[in-house]
């Protein structure tokens, strides 16, 4: 009597301990489901003037956080007059070291020849934009002198990019592109700070270009 009364225990021991597992399972499939959901800028393929030269995934330039929404596309301004895009990629990549203790990343890096880098993928965040590197995609425009204003054919490629980001992700370019220093008044990009017409004009050109690729399209 005893022994089969030991023995049923053991079986709901073991039962329980089955649920137990599926609950388990359960939960870390729905946990995974969700970490995968789509992002936004899954599946989407660049241009093809952008040249892909991922940061290696570190704390300081490439967290690897999901970038969960594009909400507006923030443009920056490298700061050092006359430095390439691969220089200020490169840049970046060496904070991986973390010797410098600075956090600084980008998605784009656009160059004084127009060329353009992409350092970080459009499904992961950068560190840019402070508190909007949560939902906004980041580009670093590099510059010939210290006015921090953009040669004409790095200002057409900053136009043509952010005009393609803001088709892709449905961005207004009146409202959703904005510069660092909307978010944080920091003088980035400085000439774009200093000069508020050329500011306009720039989202003016934005919103010109997105009708010329649609027309493409
Ligand atoms: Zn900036």
């Amino acid at each position: 009597m005893s022994r089969v009364r030991t023995r049923r225990r053991h079986l709901n021991l073991r039962f329980a301990a089955l649920c137990l597992l599926l609950v388990f399972a359960l939960a870390g499939a729905a946990v995974w489901l969700w970490a995968n959901r789509g992002l936004p800028g899954e599946d989407v393929e660049v241009p093809d003037y952008v040249q892909e030269d991922f940061l290696t995934v570190n704390p300081w330039s490439r967290p690897g956080t999901p970038l969960e929404k594009i909400d507006g596309v923030v443009i920056h301004y490298v700061g050092n007059p006359g430095t390439t895009a691969q220089a200020n990629r490169n840049y970046f990549e060496s904070l991986s070291s973390g010797e410098t203790g600075t956090y600084a990343s980008s998605h784009f890096v656009v160059g004084l020849e127009g060329e353009v880098l992409q350092c970080i993928p459009l499904t992961e965040i950068a560190y840019a934009s402070n508190i909007r590197n949560e939902d906004t995609v980041a580009i670093e425009v590099c510059h010939p002198d210290e006015t921090g204003e953009f040669s004409p054919v790095t200002y057409q490629r900053v136009v043509e990019l952010t005009a393609w980001l803001c088709r892709t992700f449905r961005l207004d370019p009146e409202t959703d592109v904005i510069r660092h220093y909307d978010v944080t008044e920091k003088l980035c990009p400085l000439y774009y700070v200093e000069h508020p017409e050329a500011w306009d004009a720039f989202r003016a050109d934005v919103a010109a270009e997105m009708e010329h690729q649609a027309g493409d399209a």
